[in-house]
């Protein structure tokens, strides 16, 4: 690292060894290849800016041997420490959900939802949002990632709220929905369709399976409903350091879950011009099925 940091590695990570750049980055790293007598170097493909590895490529005689996420697959199981801090993140989620349902009043704006949340979450305890909050009302909610607008709630409008904060370090991640008084006839059969997809998923979740596997148990109720062309995305990601990481539960992905691994599991339904619908909670991966790690109601809320 350069000088700027080294006091502050040293703080995160006594137990390392810290080396100062001296001059560009990979004459550093030559330096140290040639005491070591090393002539391969494994470099992270997916983070690794193009300058960087031409640098590296000019000053390291040897190898340069791309790695596809090396880290992130040790960081999909969860230690025990891991867990506290994932579960204390995920329960502010809940808390603020909570909080949001008591606070919300006619007149309100998709932003002030949005600042509200991260104001109350902030207090109790978060380091900040992982993400920028959607938070999409009425035809926005067929936006998956509608982000906060100033657009004002209206009545009989679904508004689906999804938030996550990192706590100690951890991300969180949530998706809740709720109704301003009666909601169209048609998104109250999506939300229980939606409701049901993510039922049958957290049933027939469990190690061992692909994710593959496990996306195909939500995908399968939508489809089956006639509803298959709107859920557009995968079922769900893992969470950790980064709110998005390994297993990635998707119909592309064959690779297997493994236990004490932590994923959300989130399906959706995105009707253009009508609003959309999605449930997501974060579980933790055991041998014999999920436990749910954000508690939220999932009952239509009608307020
Ligand atoms: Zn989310
Ligand atoms: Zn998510």
């Amino acid at each position: 690292m350069d000088s700027r940091y080294l006091e502050q590695a040293e703080e995160q990570s006594p137990h390392l060894e810290k080396v100062k750049f001296q001059g560009e980055f990979g004459e550093t790293v030559a330096q140290i290849t040639d005491q070591q007598g090393w002539t391969r170097l494994g470099i992270e493909e997916e983070h690794l800016s193009y300058a960087r590895f031409r640098d590296l490529h000019e000053k390291f005689e040897g190898e340069l041997s791309p790695r596809k996420k090396l880290v992130e697959r040790l960081r999909a199981v969860k230690e025990p420490e891991e867990m506290e801090c994932l579960r204390k993140s995920a329960s502010l989620l809940d808390q603020a959900f909570q909080h949001l349902l008591s606070w919300l009043k006619p007149g309100v704006s998709e932003k002030e939802i949005s600042l509200e949340l991260e104001y109350y979450l902030r207090k109790q305890g978060a380091q900040g949002p992982t993400f920028r909050y959607i938070v999409a009302s009425g035809e926005r909610g067929a936006m998956p990632h509608g982000v906060a607008s100033s657009k004002k709630l209206q009545s009989g409008e679904v508004v689906t709220i999804d938030f996550g904060v990192y706590y100690r370090g951890y991300a969180s991640d949530m998706t809740r929905n709720f109704s301003l008084g009666e909601p169209d006839a048609r998104l109250r059969e999506v939300y229980h369709l939606v409701h049901r997809a993510q039922q049958a998923a957290l049933e027939g979740i469990k190690a061992g399976i692909t994710c593959r596997e496990a996306d195909a148990l939500a995908r399968r109720v939508i489809e089956e409903a006639g509803y298959g062309e709107y859920f557009g995305h995968g079922l769900g990601h893992g969470v950790g350091l980064e709110p998005h990481e390994l297993p990635t539960l998707s119909f592309r992905s064959e690779e297997q879950l493994e236990p004490g691994a932590v994923a959300t599991v989130e399906p959706g339904i995105y009707i253009p011009s009508l609003g959309g619908v999605r449930i997501e909670d974060m579980v933790l991966i055991k041998e014999d099925g999920v436990e749910l790690i954000t508690h939220s109601p999932k009952d239509l809320i009608i307020l």
